[in-house]
């Protein structure tokens, strides 16, 4: 199936009633006639829905077209995007554990691996992705997976995943990509060498900023039988190629609680169905919204991979497709103008996240960054000046306009 065809009928639960869409299967558990029956589904030996901290219909249906779309051998939805990337850095790593992780990374994933990895063990080592040397540097016996984000946000690197995969192959180690600014839309990461990909689904995936959620897929790129996880090592012999899915799910998921509401799901599966058309026009209009930028005096940089002058267009080009996203940064001359900048906004909305239908603007050294370092703030791409925005749906003129007045404002 072609994507776009895959995000509507990818997975389509089949039932009596004809639903076109999976129903939300609002029950905590599900009930067998015979005491037999459900000795067998607690013991793997048949398949069914027990109890939905551990899965749930709804979000099964939800699952297999994110599997489908990302081209993997199996997925697990979880209640956030966090949720995601702890049940995987959880699954993969253990006390004693190493993990090699971009230094340009989202806030909330950096201060998880801070303030919840270390303090489990586990030792973070931030290393420049633009240099497969300093990866290289940066991995030990006790590394145990590579981390990094397709687009990082808020700087907004793109970094060489051929390249980046090759070297994690090189010494045996799983690449965990999170693809959440890109979308398996913009690319197939699996094929350059992603071994398990990441998204908050509360992100594009929904696209109008009604539910978290977050869901992870194994590419089925990485052969678990050699991963020192002692974790995946005990799901092996029951699962094989699925080890990884496997030790997640009844290992670290089941256990933390990081299922996600079945309501919610329903919404990630509604969005999904129209991330083609929404990631074009989300692309298409941060292009022009970049471009206006540039022509303003009252604007000191514009930062989007999508402009001819940026570091990170050729390698935007090939992997995207001519495509860069739907988030781009701009600088001002100080703090007072950012905020002056926000209050005179019409439709722009002033608030953490990214991937809505609507325009959101933030400035993430006061609210998103508001606890880190200036060393933090530093690798993040994170300064006073700055403003993170993500281009909506809108007509384009619209918010050009809205801007523009904005602009004219200050
Ligand atoms: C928002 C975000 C997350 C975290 O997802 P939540 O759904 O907010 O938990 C992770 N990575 C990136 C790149 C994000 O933008």
């Amino acid at each position: 199936m072609n994507f776009e065809t895959a995000a509507v009928h990818a997975g389509s639960i089949k039932d009596s009633t004809g639903a076109t869409h999976a129903p939300v299967y609002q029950s905590a558990s599900f009930a067998y006639e015979k005491a037999g029956e459900i000795e067998s589904v607690f013991q793997g030996k048949k398949f069914g829905y027990v109890y939905s901290r551990i899965s749930n219909p709804t979000v099964t249906a939800f699952e297999l077209r994110m599997n489908a779309l990302e081209g993997g051998i199996g997925a697990i939805a979880t209640s956030s995007g966090m949720s995601a990337i702890a049940t995987t850095a959880f699954t993969l790593a253990e006390n004693g554990s190493e993990i090699v992780a971009s230094k340009s990374l989202f806030g909330g994933t950096y201060l998880f691996f801070k303030e919840i990895m270390e303090s489990s063990g586990v030792k973070v080592i931030y290393a420049d992705f633009n240099s497969v040397d300093d990866i290289e540097k940066s991995i030990s016996e006790r590394t145990r997976f590579l981390f990094l984000e397709s687009i990082s946000n808020p700087k907004l690197e793109i970094y060489d995943l051929k390249k980046i995969s090759e070297t994690a192959r090189k010494y045996n180690l799983p690449l965990v990509v999170d693809n959440t600014v890109t979308t398996p839309y913009l690319w197939r990461a699996k094929d350059l060498g992603a071994d398990i990909i990441i998204h908050s689904a509360t992100k594009y995936i929904t696209g109008n900023g009604t539910a978290v959620g977050g869901v992870l897929i194994d590419t089925g790129n990485y052969k678990w039988n050699s991963h020192p996880s002692t974790k995946i090592k005990s799901q092996l012999g029951k699962a094989g190629p699925f080890a990884f899915i496997a030790a997640a799910r009844s290992k670290v998921y089941q256990h933390l609680g990081f299922a996600p509401a079945p309501q919610n799901v329903f919404f990630h599966q509604l969005g999904l169905e129209t991330l083609a058309l929404r990631m074009e026009r989300h692309c298409s209009n941060a292009l022009k919204l970049a471009e206006f930028f540039k022509e303003q005096p009252g604007i000191k940089s514009v930062n989007y991979p999508g402009l001819n002058d940026n570091r990170y267009r050729q390698t935007g080009l090939r992997q995207f497709g001519d495509r860069y996203g739907g988030l781009l940064t701009v600088e001002l001359d100080c703090r007072e103008k950012c905020f002056d900048l926000i209050d005179n906004l019409k439709y722009a909305k002033n608030l953490a996240n990214i991937g809505d239908t609507k325009t959101l603007i933030i400035h993430p050294e006061s609210t998103i960054y508001s606890n880190c370092g200036d060393d933090e703030k530093s690798n993040a791409g994170v300064n006073s000046r700055l403003l993170r925005i993500s281009v909506g749906i809108e007509y384009i003129n619209d918010i050009i306009e809205d801007f523009s007045s904005a602009l004219e404002k200050i």
